[in-house]
C-alpha cells in the first residue's frame, strides 16, 4: 500500500492538485446529475460530466500558476455571490408577501429615498408618508 502511495506521490509531484473551484466543480457535478434524474436527455447527461472533466484537468494540470489564477477569479465570484444572496431572499420574501395580499395593499416606491411602502389598496388619490424618510408624496390608485 506505501509502494502505490509512494507512487502516487511521485505521479503528483509538480501538479496543482485541489482547491475551492474544484469542490465547487465537483458540487456543480453533484447537482447536475441530481437534475439528470428528472431529465432524461442523452446530451444533458453527457454534459453533466463537462465539470468533472474540467475538475480533473485542474487537478493533475502541470501549470499552478495559471490554475491558482482561475481559482482566485472563482473566489472573488463566489464572495459576490453569496454576497448577493440575501438580498435575493430579501426581494423573494417581497413578491411573496405582495402576491399574499394584493387584494388588500400596495406596495409603492418612495420617490425620494427608493424605499417600499406598504398601503391599503383604496382608490383615489392619497398622500402618503414614507415611514423611513419622512417625505409626502401623492399617488392616485385608479383601480
Ligand atoms: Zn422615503
Amino acid at each position: 500500500m506505501s509502494n502505490f502511495r509512494q507512487k502516487f506521490m511521485e505521479f503528483m509531484y509538480g501538479r496543482y492538485g485541489n482547491d475551492k473551484l474544484n469542490i465547487a466543480l465537483f458540487v456543480l457535478w453533484l447537482i447536475l446529475s441530481f437534475v439528470n434524474i428528472f431529465v432524461h436527455n442523452i446530451f444533458f447527461w453527457m454534459f453533466t460530466y463537462v465539470p468533472v472533466a474540467l475538475g480533473i484537468y485542474r487537478f493533475l494540470s502541470k501549470n499552478s500558476y495559471k490554475r491558482s489564477q482561475e481559482n482566485q477569479k472563482f473566489m472573488v465570484l463566489f464572495s459576490k455571490f453569496l454576497s448577493w444572496l440575501p438580498r435575493a431572499r430579501a426581494w423573494c420574501s417581497l413578491q411573496l408577501r405582495k402576491c399574499k395580499d394584493f387584494k388588500t395593499h400596495r406596495y409603492l416606491k418612495c420617490p425620494y429615498c427608493k424605499a417600499t411602502v406598504r398601503v391599503p389598496n383604496k382608490k383615489g388619490k392619497h398622500t402618503i408618508c414614507c415611514p423611513k424618510c419622512r417625505e409626502d408624496f401623492h399617488k392616485n390608485i385608479l383601480f
